[in-house]
């Protein structure tokens, strides 16, 4: 960490040569003078000349650091190395392309100032395809919103600041950057958005397309099962098990009374009652298992670790200590 720099600038590159000496240029108008800042670019295994455009800029700006990936491994993995070697206590990523506008910046390191843990991007008036971008996005973000109880209109922009101490508990995997905020939440941080502008790309493609949306809902159910239930697995698994134990209980039931009292025939193809019962137990004890198997890796997880199950804010000691 680095007590004199104001702001890390977080910026993942994958085939973006045209766009860096722009976007670079760009965070200097906007920051110089007002802040000290590190641009921290990561290029992630990109195929064109990007690296050595980065290369330049590097050796003629000393603020301006990169890390080199061997392959392409996405967006979230190169974010998560930024922020991994951002020394800053604010830590802002953005993109690449220009879409983002760094003058924006100075507003969102402003609002973390009133005692927020992150200041989230809204593009309201967003410059992309309405049919493969805008419609699935509205759509993720609504549901985000349900699953989480974190309601922002937009997890996907990349441009927002955190405070660094909110990262440092956040391990990031597949398409996961855009959770950031909720996962954050849920550990009592503080939550605020921010309009900010949006432009349409300048140069090279856009990296993705419909597929994403497929990614992001996988990854939501991740996120909310890991933060509504990773530490406590045998209540969902076995809150299941124990609904499908009763149904199976009630089936059998039935099957009983069809038998002795209303003496109606139990062969399958007419009756699925049966049927019902054999399966339902089998899933009912499956299920428990299952979630017998979750709490162990729970335990395996963070005792491995050492990660506590809660996140402290701040500890008030006694002067000396000793706080008996
Ligand atoms: N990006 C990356 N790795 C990838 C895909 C994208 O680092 O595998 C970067 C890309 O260079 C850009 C940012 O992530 O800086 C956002 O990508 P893009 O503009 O294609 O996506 P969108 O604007 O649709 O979110
Ligand atoms: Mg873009």
């Amino acid at each position: 960490m680095d007590k004199n720099l104001d702001i890390s600038v977080v910026i993942p590159v994958f085939n973006e040569q045209e766009n860096l000496e722009n976007i670079y240029q760009q965070v200097i108008t906007a920051l110089q003078n007002k802040y000290s800042f590190e641009i921290i670019f990561i290029d992630d295994g990109s195929t064109d000349d990007s690296c050595k455009v980065l290369e330049n800029i590097h050796l003629k700006d000393t603020r301006v650091r990169a890390i080199m990936f061997r392959r392409n491994f996405g967006q979230t993995a190169a974010m998560s190395a930024g922020f991994n070697h951002a020394k800053a206590d604010v830590i802002v990523p953005l993109d690449a392309d220009g879409q983002n506008d760094p003058e924006d910046i100075p507003a969102l390191v402003e609002k973390l100032k009133e005692g927020y843990d992150i200041v989230s991007g809204w593009r309201k008036d967003r410059k992309d395809k309405t049919v493969t971008r805008k419609i699935p996005s509205m759509m993720a973000n609504w549901l985000i919103g349900q699953m989480t109880g974190v309601k922002l209109h937009d997890y996907g922009c990349s441009l927002k600041a955190y405070k660094r101490e909110v990262l440092e508990t956040i391990n990031l995997y597949g398409e996961m950057h855009r959770f950031i905020p909720a996962i954050a939440s849920w550990s009592g941080a503080k939550i605020t958005e921010m309009v900010v502008n949006h432009r349409p790309r300048v140069a090279g493609v856009a990296k993705y397309g419909l597929e994403r949306t497929i990614k992001v809902f996988l990854d939501l159910m991740t996120v909310k099962f890991l933060g509504s239930y990773a530490t406590k697995p045998i209540y969902i698994f076995g809150g299941l098990g124990i609904l499908s134990g009763f149904t199976a209980v009630l089936c059998g039931l039935a099957v009983l009374h069809m038998k002795y009292i209303s003496s109606e025939h139990l062969a399958m193809n007419r009756n699925p009652f049966l049927l019902l019962t054999a399966i339902l137990m089998v899933t009912t004890i499956q299920l428990i298992l299952m979630g017998l198997l979750a709490e162990m890796i729970v335990r395996t997880y963070h005792e491995s670790q050492k990660r506590p199950i809660y996140v402290i804010r701040k500890i008030l000691e006694s002067p000396r200590g000793d706080s008996k």
